[in-house]
């Protein structure tokens, strides 16, 4: 991925849980789960900061969606950045690893910011396939709307593929899960970390190649998971996007942070 000659940053990795859901694990693999038994969801943004640099990736929801679709808010994804030191509104850069309603909210918290986005999830959530409920399920119209104008706005980076967006920085397109769904890499002095975001909800859609029920296209999911095997230094450098696991794995960013905010490199 690198243009020769140009030196990786370093880069702080954090994962910051801002909302829950509670579910049972057969409604989260196709086929269900023999093993069934409480499986919740989390759901995270992350940040990214090598000095003065800094990456968001995904916006996560607010407490009105959170309440429309039955979710438990926890904290805004805003308020975690700010005790990391980063203000959302200085913020320059946000990368949408796709534009589900849970990873693209927020339309207003990052005033500054220019959005990195696969052509294609634009095109998708825009497109054809969206005359179709079930496909508009996880999308809202109101974060998608928000991209239009930001985009009318000069505010849209698209990306068609993997790029490299900053040194040791890049985002990766596997599609799958969402049509234009992208992973990012980062490099850390642990090495190169993945956050597949919704590559992989769980840890378990990787170590089984059991894949989540909303998905837009299955094969391309199962070669996500091999991807992310290739991009990453080692499973554990895999950071996959909705896995409660992730807290307690990784420590704590602070005092006091624990299942809030978690250093991933
Ligand atoms: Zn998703």
């Amino acid at each position: 991925m690198f243009k020769a000659g140009e030196t990786p940053l370093v880069w702080e990795a954090y994962a910051i849980r801002y909302a829950h859901h509670h579910r049972m694990a057969r409604e989260n693999f196709i086929g269900g789960d023999i093993h069934d038994g409480p499986m919740p969801l989390d759901y995270f943004v992350w940040a990214l900061r090598s000095g003065d640099r800094v990456y968001v990736v995904d916006t996560g929801f607010d407490e009105a969606v959170a309440k429309k679709r039955g979710r438990n808010h926890l904290r805004s994804p805003g308020e975690g950045l700010q005790r990391l030191g980063i203000e959302p509104s200085q913020v320059r850069d946000v990368i949408l690893t796709h534009m589900h309603y849970d990873h693209s909210g927020n339309h207003d918290m990052f005033p500054q910011a220019m959005y990195h986005v696969q052509q294609r999830e634009m095109q998708f959530c825009t497109g054809p396939y969206m005359t179709h409920a079930f496909m508009r399920l996880p999308f809202d119209a109101e974060d998608v709307c928000a991209m239009v104008k930001k985009l009318y706005g000069g505010r849209v980076v698209f990306h068609d593929g993997d790029a490299e967006i900053a040194p040791g920085l890049s985002v990766h397109y596997v599609g799958g899960h969402s049509m234009g769904l992208q992973m990012v890499r980062v490099w850390t002095r642990r090495g190169w970390v993945v956050l597949a975001s919704d590559a992989a909800h769980y840890y378990a859609n990787m170590d089984l190649g059991l894949v989540y029920p909303f998905t837009f296209h299955v094969g391309d999911t199962l070669e996500g998971y091999r991807r992310a095997g290739e991009l990453a230094d080692s499973k554990d450098h895999i950071i996959p996007g909705h896995d409660p696991e992730v807290l307690k794995r990784y420590p704590a960013a602070g005092p006091g942070l624990e299942d809030w905010i978690v250093r991933l490199d």
